[in-house]
């Protein structure tokens, strides 16, 4: 079978078991969105969304996170991995955009990748989920999925980003990028899977009879 067929039966199955995606990361605008996701590099959205429920009471916009300043963002994340970086990053960030931005988040890669803590993945979600910008924002996650589903070789993310990009229409982009994640979620995890067990690789690979080794991101 062919990775455009293959890519044909996987927005099929995603589509059937995940028509609504919402995101999982909680935020009230843009901005806490941003923060947001900055603070879940290497942490799970739950414990995200768990410390930052008190933080976003406290500041909404750059302007409130930078006024609340580097040691009181820390306290309050104090419980996530990289948490020292991360404060500092999200202080600095926002005094940026603040200062810089007057107060509005920049609307290009290139900008917001200048921002501290912010690569490619966390500007691709900012862009597609907040702006609506098509965009394929490749995770961990991601990266082992579509090499399990035989979308890539998985040499590299920036190779799984064009892949994907190559095979997927660019209109489903953004769900997908949020569909693979709830499958990769539900399905698909990191441990556990011996390549032969869903409905989805049962249709794309029929004849397969063992593990497919992944390389990680
Ligand atoms: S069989 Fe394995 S690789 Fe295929 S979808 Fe299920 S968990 Fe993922």
């Amino acid at each position: 079978m062919k990775k455009v067929e293959r890519a044909k039966i996987i927005i099929k199955r995603l589509e059937e078991l995940y028509p609504e995606t919402s995101i999982p990361l909680d935020h009230q605008n843009d901005f806490t969105l941003l923060i947001a996701v900055l603070l879940s590099a290497q942490s799970t959205d739950k414990k995200v969304n768990e410390l930052t429920k008190d933080l976003f009471k406290l500041a909404q916009s750059p302007k409130e996170m930078y006024e609340l300043g580097e040691k009181e963002i820390y306290n309050h994340i104090r419980q996530l991995g990289l948490a020292k970086r991360k404060a500092e990053n999200t202080y600095n960030l926002s005094r940026i955009i603040f200062k810089k931005y007057n107060n509005l988040i920049p609307r290009s890669f290139e900008e917001l990748e200048s921002l501290p803590g912010v690569g490619h993945k966390t500007a691709s979600v900012v862009m597609s989920q907040a702006f609506g910008v098509p965009a394929f924002p490749v995770d961990t996650h991601i990266h082992r999925l579509s090499q399990r589903w035989g979308l890539t070789s998985g040499k590299s993310v920036i190779q799984t980003e064009r892949d994907l990009k190559r095979l997927f229409p660019e209109n489903l982009w953004n769900k997908l990028h949020l569909q693979i994640i709830y499958y990769g979620r539900d399905y698909c995890s990191a441990r556990g899977c011996d390549g032969t067990i869903c409905k989805l690789c049962k249709e794309l690979y029929p004849t397969r009879n063992k593990p497919v080794i992944c390389i990680k991101a």
